[in-house]
């Protein structure tokens, strides 16, 4: 039997690159630049410059990263905010964390983003703002979703934990928004040894504000002008990602070729996958097809020794922790089915050849 293919596999940019990452945390370790400090600003730059935006603030995970702009944006208690029902939770745990209620709109048939039709209908005297998720690197309409957050005062804030790169209509993503906010998991697209974030705008007073809440909330050293938070991105990570952030384009690239040959090469009629408009230029974070039988997918996956995974099992609105927002089943009828038939194949930069072509080929004989 031919090696096991698994969904996703860091060692193989570890291996390529260890010399280069060790000696960029020994440089950190050299210095005690342990929290914040000049690796984590030079990232900081580095990664702006990259975005296109004139600020990047690093701060400690993707989660805080879009709780720092909700806090920015000044929404709180009594506000809702709306954010799609098919999104990795931290998109609306930002939301929770300042007091104020995600509001959960359904996603798009074709696109599986958001969908702007959904928004306008979740629209109150209480709602402040969007938050758009470019899901699985696939950037979301934004021309539609400025459109109407335009006309009834609202803001756009991009949520772009999985879609460093990717374009809308030739603009990068994170330069569209108010903000745009960045997860470096391990596995996104650009990724941490551990965990890292990113807010970029062009706003001075969103980043001076952001700089301050993720600094314990102050200015000056031990006088704290506001309730803040220890959301400072590390010395390690912003030392590591500015290595990760010069082969990033390469690696795009290759999640490009890989994305493209899966679209075109996996013709099975028993799948569906996200539609790509032709505006876009998507990083494909997450390959996600739906299957009628989905379970018996990964199953017949697995027995050929590939791992499949799901993104997402549940959605937003349904799970237990948002409960109490009295959701119930049938309310996002989009974001449900892709939660009952959503399957993640495997892509990473890192991929060989053969391992493509099997995925390929054992999709195409799959019968269901
Ligand atoms: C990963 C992710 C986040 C959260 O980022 P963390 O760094 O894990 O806190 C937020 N939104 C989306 C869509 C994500 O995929």
């Amino acid at each position: 039997m031919s090696e096991p293919i698994k969904r996703i596999d860091l060692t193989r940019d570890y291996e390529a690159h260890r010399e280069e990452y060790l000696e960029a945390i020994e440089r950190v370790c050299a210095q005690t630049a342990f929290s914040g400090g000049k690796y984590a600003d030079a990232f900081d730059e580095a990664f702006a410059a990259y975005v296109g935006t004139r600020y990047a603030c690093g701060v400690n995970n993707g989660t805080s990263a879009l709780h720092c702009a909700m806090l920015a944006l000044g929404v709180g208690k009594g506000d809702q905010v709306i954010v799609p029902a098919n999104t990795y939770i931290a998109t609306a745990w930002g939301v929770t964390y300042t007091g104020a209620e995600p509001v959960f709109a359904d996603c798009r048939a074709d696109t599986w983003e958001i969908d702007p039709g959904e928004i306008e209908k979740k629209i109150t005297s209480r709602t402040k703002g969007i938050i758009g998720v470019h899901l699985y690197g696939q950037p979301f309409d934004y021309g539609a979703v400025k459109e109407i957050a335009d006309r009834h005062g609202l803001f756009v804030v991009e949520d772009c934990a999985q879609a460093h790169g990717a374009r809308f209509e030739g603009r990068n993503v994170g330069t569209l928004g108010e903000m745009g906010c960045f997860s470096f998991y391990p596995g996104k697209n650009l990724y941490a040894f551990g965990e890292g974030g990113s807010v970029t705008c062009d706003k001075e007073a969103y980043y001076r504000h952001i700089t301050r809440l993720k600094n314990q909330g102050c200015d000056v050293r031990y006088y704290h002008d506001e309730v803040g938070y220890n959301y400072r991105l590390e010395g390690i990570q912003g030392a590591v990602l500015s290595v990760s952030l010069k082969y990033l384009p390469g690696w795009t690239k290759k999640r490009q070729e890989i994305g493209r040959r899966y679209l075109q090469e996996i013709t099975n009629p028993l799948f569906t996958m996200q539609s790509h408009p032709s505006n876009t230029e998507p990083v494909f974070h997450l390959f996600v097809v739906t299957v009628p039988h989905r379970d018996d997918f990964v199953a017949y996956m697995a027995q050929a020794g590939v791992e499949c995974n799901l993104h997402y099992p549940v959605p937003c609105h349904l799970q237990k922790a948002y409960g109490y927002l009295g959701y119930q089943k049938g309310d996002c009828p989009n974001a449900e089915y892709l939660a009952e038939h959503c399957v993640t194949l495997p892509l990473f930069p890192e991929m060989r050849e053969e391992e493509i072509c099997r995925v390929i080929e054992l999709c195409n004989s799959y019968q269901g």
